[in-house]
């Protein structure tokens, strides 16, 4: 008979505590248990010294600390990192790890696949396959944060910033998303700023709701057109909730706190939504709104059908925008060497003939096998 055993990683700090208890044990080892985890990056029950013995034999019999397998490590020219991280049924996700002068933001992906379809995009072109759990959301960043630290090519390198834009909709996973989130703001485990945790949606606006209610970060919404009817074929999902509906959640986000804003992504496609009378109807549906709005460069990949809208064009975007007072910045594309950039992750063993691939078989990542 094979028994299933708990995964430390599965729970937030409520979780955990609601697990220890209902096993007679005190709640304080919940706490106990994710420091050892988050911040001393122990993994192994029989290290945790603080935990009794009784309980840490207890431990290694009823639970563990499963996370992905490292499959792929790779470095970009620019200082980008991938790593494809293989799950217990053969699938796989891609995180990615992008340093900048003084921050450095690690993209988390939060399903296999996506089952919204934008047609611009590379993982919705994959479909949907699963949600990912609790424990494969946070221990992309467990993973990323060790393996960076292993690599002498990037060991002085930290993670300061998260953002939900991997692979999925991570509203669409919220259950799972929450308690990852929550260990990412816990001072028990990560402890970071809300303003350097980032969900990004295409715009599931019953899932903002609820997570206006529940959590705390930093909010950004791909936009992608200024209309509903452009917006409809970008953004299929707009079908089921139009902007008006969207912008409602995006209101009812920023409502009573002063210094609140949404990032709205705006991925450029030449000829498609890059033209100066979707400039002027972006400024009327962001004029009154607390908001900025990113600009990002295409990032093509093979049969998308759409191209990266010139540097002049987004120039003169740019322009209209903040002529009309509406905060923009533009995205530098960071890490297409190793197909990292966004929208391209779709997971799949990526293409090894790419010149600038540094290292793709797991060199640093086999020993948290
Ligand atoms: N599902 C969420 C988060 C993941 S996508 C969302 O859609 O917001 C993260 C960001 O990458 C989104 O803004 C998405 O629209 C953008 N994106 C997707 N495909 C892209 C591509 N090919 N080039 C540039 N950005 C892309
Ligand atoms: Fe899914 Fe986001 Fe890609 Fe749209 S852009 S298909 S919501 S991952």
């Amino acid at each position: 008979m094979t028994t299933t055993k708990v995964n430390m990683f599965d729970f937030d700090h409520d979780g955990l505590r609601d697990y220890f208890v209902a096993r007679g044990e005190k709640p304080y080892r919940a706490k106990q248990v994710m420091q050892w985890l988050y911040q001393q990056n122990t993994r192994d029950f029989e290290q945790m010294s603080n935990v009794s013995k009784v309980l840490r034999e207890q431990l290694s019999k009823d639970a563990c600390t499963t996370l992905p397998k490292v499959q792929q490590e790779m470095l970009s020219s620019d200082g980008t990192c991938k790593w494809l991280f293989e799950l217990h049924d053969g699938n796989s996700i891609e995180t990615v790890y992008i340093p900048e002068a003084n921050r450095g933001t690690l993209c988390i992906s939060s399903q296999v696949g996506c089952a919204l379809d934008c047609s611009f995009c590379a993982t919705g072109r994959q479909g949907f396959n699963r949600n990912l759990s609790v424990a494969e959301i946070i221990g992309q960043l467990w993973l990323a944060e060790n393996l960076l630290k292993l690599n002498p090519e990037t060991q002085d390198q930290r993670i300061t910033n998260i953002v939900m834009m991997g692979m999925g909709e991570p509203l669409l996973n919220y259950n799972k998303l929450v308690p990852a989130l929550r260990l990412m703001l816990d001072d028990r485990a990560y402890g970071l700023s809300k303003r350097r945790v980032t969900v990004s949606t295409s715009g599931v606006v019953p899932a903002m709701d609820r997570l206006t209610a529940d959590i705390d970060v930093s909010l950004a919404v791909s936009l992608h057109a200024p209309n509903n009817a452009l917006r409809d074929e970008l953004v299929p999902v707009n079908k089921k909730y139009p902007i008006e509906q969207l912008m409602g959640a995006c209101w009812r986000y920023v409502q009573g706190e002063r210094k609140k804003r949404v990032l709205f992504e705006y991925v450029m496609l030449a000829g498609v939504n890059d033209q100066p009378e979707h400039a002027r109807q972006l400024v009327s549906l962001l004029r009154d709104f607390p908001g900025k709005v990113n600009l990002i460069p295409f990032n093509p990949f093979p049969t998308s059908g759409y191209t990266r809208s010139s540097n002049a064009a987004v120039a003169r975007f740019t322009k209209l925008l903040t002529d009309g007072g509406i905060l923009t910045l533009t995205r530098t594309t960071r890490g297409d060497d190793i197909d990292a950039a966004c929208g391209q992750l779709a997971g799949d063993i990526t293409d090894r003939s790419k010149r600038y691939i540094r290292f793709s078989e797991p060199r640093f990542g086999e020993q948290f096998q």
